[in-house]
């Protein structure tokens, strides 16, 4: 722990998100002051009620596509404030392009004034429908720009574009990371993805929706190893992308299959049309993680699903 006066500075961006509220928690607890940004188009306060009179914990609401202003001093920029399900990033494909543009111009001007340390959420669909499996940083990747998915993935494309030209022209510490699908409490039980569907759905006993034929695979990542493999990624002097993610892999009617086994439901398969340009494998390759933070996954399969569960059981009406 730090003495009181040396105690780091942290901005997180979309701080009322999944993942920028679980950061928060864990750089709370690692002594980190924090200041929490997010517009709240798809955060939500109730992610960060706990923190409510936290005299290290400053929420500030606010669209980071526009300038900000933070005032005093910094030591990290976590910029994780975007849309992040399909869904949400068709409801908003502009404020999407926009956060992974301007707010990651805007976020790194920050972390460049305040000579701070810069992190940027990037994301496993900078590979797009992946030709390599599973998937290596040095992969370029196989985007449709123009795709209902294209303006999420290439605004983060371009987000980890002008990341590096901040490091390499400005000399600002940045870092990469290329999260994978991740899930926990705290995702939004209606964000669309296949996760908390399948969980609301085997929960009301009615049939789970899945999409094309249910063969495209995912690599599920519990939200507390995803957060401890970023922890562990600012804290280095490494700047090329790394992907953080669980390996273990399965096929989306697989998925399926264990929500119902684990929930006891008698719930369908209930099969529906593939939304255009959905990637049919996607799996990390963490050999750099592993090599790099001695990190990976400890949270087995089931064990963060019934955690999961029980997060939405509460609130699946
Ligand atoms: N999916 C599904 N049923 C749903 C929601 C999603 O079969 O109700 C599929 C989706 O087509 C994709 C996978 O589950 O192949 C993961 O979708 P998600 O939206 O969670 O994230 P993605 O990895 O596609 O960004």
């Amino acid at each position: 722990m730090f003495p009181k006066s040396k105690r780091p500075i942290s901005v997180v961006t979309g701080g009322a998100g999944f993942l920028g509220s679980h950061l928060t928690d864990r750089l709370l607890a690692e002594g980190h002051r924090v200041i929490a940004i997010d517009n709240l188009i798809t955060g939500n306060t109730a992610n960060i009620e706990h923190l409510a009179g936290n005299e290290d914990y400053k929420f500030i609401k606010h669209d980071v596509s526009n300038y900000i202003f933070v005032p005093g001093e910094v030591n990290h920029v976590f910029h994780f404030a975007s849309p992040a399900s399909p869904i949400d990033y068709l409801k908003f494909p502009i404020p999407t392009l926009k956060v992974g543009a301007l707010g990651t111009h805007n976020t790194l001007g920050l972390a460049k004034d305040k000579k701070a340390t810069f992190i940027i959420a990037s994301t496993s669909e900078c590979y797009g429908d992946p030709l390599i499996h599973p998937q290596r940083e040095d992969y370029w990747g196989n985007v449709n720009p123009v795709g209902p998915r294209g303006c999420y993935d290439e605004a983060k494309r371009f987000a980890e574009a002008m990341t590096r030209a901040y490091h390499r022209y400005h000399a600002v510490d940045t870092h990469i990371v290329r999260i994978f699908n991740t899930y926990g409490p705290r995702m939004r039980l209606e964000d669309g993805r296949v996760v908390p569907a399948f969980i609301a759905q085997a929960l009301r006993n009615e049939p789970l929706t899945v999409f094309g034929d249910g063969s495209q695979t995912r690599s599920f990542c519990y939200v507390s190893d995803l957060i401890d493999g970023i922890f562990k990624l600012s804290m280095t002097d490494y700047h090329e992308p790394v992907n953080i993610g669980n390996p273990r892999e399965m096929t989306i009617k697989q998925f399926g299959e264990e929500i119902r086994r684990i929930i006891g439901t008698n719930s369908e398969l209930e099969y529906r049309p593939l939304p255009v340009d959905d990637p049919k494998v996607r799996q990390p390759d963490i050999t750099l993680a592993k090599k790099l933070l001695g990190w990976e996954p400890k949270v087995a399969f089931e064990e963060g699903i019934v955690r999961t569960i029980d997060y939405f059981r509460s609130r699946v009406t």
